[in-house]
């Protein structure tokens, strides 16, 4: 029987990467956006590239922080491909500023949009996956949420909350056959990481050991294989792929 994944904020960047993945190792796959505008304008791509691998491949557009559009898009998933196998939670935003000017708003969203999606899509993937009793659910966490980062109070808060949710959702699920882990990314080349200034981006390749950037497939490929057979008995981790950024 054919397996499927749902990859949150998927229509561009790291989560677009992560559903080509998935697709070219058999997946079927549900592309997710915050609006029917982003999916028109790159979700259908991304979607039509999944299809290449010749699975089946459908966006829905939900915005992931809203607990009744997160439960409306899993039935929808539910319903439309009979399981759901993988959850990969990759939404995420960022409104970076130094602590002293950085607004309420701009904290309170991306507490919300980071880290109250993945409660709300967690709570109700992990309920299916429960009945199933089996699954696998992997966080977009970041070197952030590990070591903090300053002008990313916000973002750092939430990227630490994902890792600690993560450990809590492994304990709770483990037992039915469910994985839950993290990847925390370093300086992935993404629309994200784009609007950088240059100054900033070559403040992080300095600090790289690697001495370059990491690109979305170097992110997707540890993704699968935390969705793989042969990371059967990993869970509650969270791993740093950051070209050792943070040694
Ligand atoms: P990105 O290019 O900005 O992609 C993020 C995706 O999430 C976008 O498609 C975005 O939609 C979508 N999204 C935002 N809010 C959403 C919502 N409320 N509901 C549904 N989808 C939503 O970022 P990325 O670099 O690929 O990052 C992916 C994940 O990796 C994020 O969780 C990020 O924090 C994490 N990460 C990235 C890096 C990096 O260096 N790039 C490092 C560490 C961690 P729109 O296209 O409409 O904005």
């Amino acid at each position: 029987m054919s397996k499927t994944a749902i990859i949150t904020g998927s229509g561009r960047g790291i989560g677009a990467a992560i559903a080509k993945r998935l697709a070219a190792d058999g997946y079927d796959i549900v592309i997710n956006e915050v609006s029917q505008e982003a999916l028109d304008t790159y979700g259908a791509q991304t979607a039509e590239e999944c299809r290449a691998s010749g699975v089946k491949a459908e966006c829905c557009a939900a915005d992931v922080s809203d607990y009744a559009q997160c439960e409306a898009m899993v039935k929808w998933a539910k319903d439309t491909f009979g399981t759901i196998d993988v959850l990969v939670n990759n939404a995420g935003i960022t409104r970076d500023g130094l602590l002293l000017r950085m607004s309420e708003e701009n904290y309170d969203d991306v507490i919300r949009i980071n880290q109250k999606s993945v409660f709300n899509m967690t709570k109700l993937v992990g309920a299916v996956m429960l009945r199933q009793k089996s699954g696998r659910i992997v966080n977009l966490a970041s070197v952030a949420g590990l070591y903090g980062n300053p002008g990313q109070m916000n973002y750092s808060a939430s990227k630490g909350a994902i890792i600690a949710m993560t450990k809590t959702a492994a304990k709770e699920l483990g037992s039915r056959g469910i994985t839950v882990n993290a990847v925390a990314p370093g300086f992935i080349q993404t629309p994200m990481t784009d609007k950088l200034t240059d100054e900033q981006k070559a403040a992080m390749l300095a600090q790289i050991a690697m001495k370059r950037y990491g690109q979305p497939e170097e992110i997707a490929g540890v993704v699968a294989f935390l969705c793989s057979d042969d990371a059967s008995y990993v869970t509650g981790q969270t791993i740093e792929i950051s070209g050792g950024l943070s040694m």
